[in-house]
């Protein structure tokens, strides 16, 4: 993978950067991993925040480089089909590729403390369904939001 590699980032440890330009549309990676069901212990660790949800009650712990993959309110990436990282905007070349967390989960009670600096960091990140309605649409119309929470989507509050 040369197109991509991993740096020092901030104070929250590594970053996946690009590596030459990546285009709107460019296949980043795919996810691959360890499946982790909904009551592993490893859910009461740290570790927990590398997780990714792909299901209802399961889990991929991503191997590297994928692991390595932060998140922004502001994202450049997102993940298509389960597992497929694409670039959702054109991404310079060294520039950190990020994608949004909360579009891959859907626990009512995941939280996660944000720091990405961005205009519209939301500082407190949470489930999907938590998001404003625009934000919500805007990353269905871009397909980046894991299936098994597109399935309930309608059912989610309008504002
Ligand atoms: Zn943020």
């Amino acid at each position: 993978m040369d197109h991509i590699y991993v740096a020092p980032c901030g104070e929250i440890g590594l970053g996946l950067f690009a590596a030459r330009p990546l285009p709107k549309g460019t296949h980043i990676l795919t996810f691959s991993g360890r499946l982790i069901e909904a009551d592993d212990p490893i859910h009461r660790t740290d570790e927990a925040g590398k997780l990714v949800q792909i299901d209802d009650l399961l889990y991929l712990y991503p191997d590297q480089p994928c692991v390595f993959a932060n998140h922004s309110c502001s994202p450049n990436a997102g993940i298509r089909e389960t597992t497929r990282m694409v670039a959702i905007q054109d991404i310079g070349k060294d520039e950190q590729i990020c994608f949004d967390y909360s579009t891959t989960m859907d626990e009512d009670d995941w939280t996660l403390v944000c720091a990405c600096g961005q205009d519209n960091c939301r500082e407190i990140i949470k489930d999907f369904k938590y998001l404003p309605a625009k934000v919500r649409q805007r990353y269905l119309d871009l397909g980046v939001v894991q299936p098994f929470i597109v399935r309930k989507s309608s059912s989610f509050a309008q504002t």
